[in-house]
């Protein structure tokens, strides 16, 4: 059965809102992890795996398939110790200064998802926006799909539930991606740093060749003033 309506734990939506407002210049993402019920047709998400972004842009977000099997690892062993069919449902992503809605890159990257796994489900948080008067944050749900075959794609929107926490409090599994945070934040800007060193590396070694360059003609030049 196709899933019809998403079921968000409130500790994971505090998870995933939370990595969306620590940065309001590039997008953020992750991926979701929970359980499909009532025979395929919820897909109920109880905890989030944020993601360290290789290429800080914008507007472009993508999943490297090894952090996908991270997630995927992650999936297994809180399986393991919660004894639920804890898999992968989907993935999420901010949308910092502009609306939740889809782009069209966003409906072809799910498309893509939904080739390994129809249920495949995209979670949009629009944060900083504004536009919206009342600075709230907003979210939208959404699956691919072609009208008719071989149209363009489009997006579904999908019914969003957030449903409270049991027992009032945060689950272990969203304690520990909200703590693994800062860590991911570090890691990018660690690696940001490093990317840095590098162009500069590669300018310094630019200049000296043209000044190098510049001297031999600035040299013949001299030579045969003098000759
Ligand atoms: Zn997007």
């Amino acid at each position: 059965m196709v899933v019809s309506v998403v079921e968000l734990a409130a500790d994971a939506y505090l998870t995933c809102l939370t990595h969306a407002l620590t940065t309001e210049k590039e997008e953020v993402m992750g991926l979701l992890l929970g359980e499909m019920r009532d025979g395929g047709r919820v897909a109920f998400i109880s905890s989030a795996y944020a993601m360290r972004r290789s290429d800080k842009q914008a507007d472009r977000v993508e999943i490297h398939p090894e952090q996908l099997s991270a997630a995927a690892m992650e999936a297994e062993r809180l399986a393991l110790k919660l004894q639920r069919p804890i898999q992968v449902l989907g993935w999420y992503h901010s949308h910092p200064h502009i609306t939740v809605w889809p782009s069209h890159v966003d409906v072809g990257t799910q498309a893509d998802y939904q080739l390994m796994d129809e249920n495949f489900i995209g979670l949009i948080f629009s944060c900083f926006n504004d536009s919206d008067k009342r600075c709230s944050a907003q979210l939208i749900c959404f699956q691919s799909y072609s009208p008719t075959e071989g149209s363009r794609l489009e997006y579904l929107q999908l019914p969003v539930k957030i449903l409270p926490s049991p027992h009032s409090t945060l689950s272990g599994a969203c304690v520990s991606a909200l703590a693994h945070l800062p860590e991911i934040l570090l890691e990018e800007e660690q690696e940001s740093y490093a990317t840095c060193q590098r162009s500069h590396r590669h300018y310094v070694i630019i200049m000296s060749l043209i000044l190098r360059r510049y001297y031999i003609i600035f040299s013949s030049d001299i030579a045969r003033m003098i000759f």
